[in-house]
């Protein structure tokens, strides 16, 4: 039997109390033992019946089988970047320092218009979805997107910088339907510093 290569849920680097009161231990604890869990599951799951398929020298519904696993792969890829695009309520938050405050600055005019155009981003995604800061390889700018469910709209050209899950799981045991409110809240445990690392690694690569 060969080693298995797939893919794991992560451990966060913070305690499920640690970024109340903007999201309660209870809502993060599920989100991400559950909800993120369910899409490395079933990407897992996904691979493990194409390793099957290979073995017994089958044919497997390629159509269904690689649109169902982008959606996994997509979550599972998101979720890991929204835990550490977020910091303990302690030292989240505020406004960005070093050469991500200088980009938005440029890009923006100023960081208040950016974190206006991507609260609104967020508040508008329709269904299931995340807001996304990119970096466009192309145009070497920021980018600000909307991803649908976990996979559509993502392009190699564009770097995920930071992501804010405005998904329905992720807000509303804590915040009903008011999911402007969730986006208010997510800006005080924002982990800059991830996000400026982020985008260093990409311009120094
Ligand atoms: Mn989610």
């Amino acid at each position: 039997m060969e080693a298995q290569k797939l893919y794991r849920l992560p451990k966060l680097e913070y305690d499920y109390n640690a970024l109340e009161p903007y999201i309660s231990e209870e809502l993060l604890r599920l989100h991400h033992e559950k909800h993120h869990a369910a899409y490395v599951k079933g990407a897992n799951t996904i691979i493990e019946k194409m390793d099957k398929a290979r073995t017994d020298n089958a044919d497997f519904d390629t159509k269904a089988t690689f649109k169902e696993l982008s959606f996994h792969i997509g979550g599972q890829l998101l979720h890991s970047l929204f835990w550490e695009n977020l910091s303990p309520a302690s030292k989240g938050g505020g406004n960005p320092s070093g050469t991500i405050a200088k980009l938005l600055d440029e890009e923006y005019g100023s960081f208040e218009r950016f974190k206006k155009i991507f609260s609104q981003t967020a508040n508008s995604v329709e269904g299931s979805g995340w807001a996304a800061l990119t970096f466009c390889m192309g145009t070497q700018r920021p980018m600000i997107m909307q991803v649908e469910k976990h996979n559509t709209n993502v392009y190699p050209m564009f770097r995920i910088l930071m992501v804010l899950d405005v998904w329905e799981h992720a807000y509303y045991l804590d915040y009903k339907n008011d999911r402007g409110k969730f986006v208010e809240a997510f800006w005080n445990i924002v982990n800059w510093d991830e996000v400026n690392s982020r985008l260093e690694k990409i311009l120094n690569s």
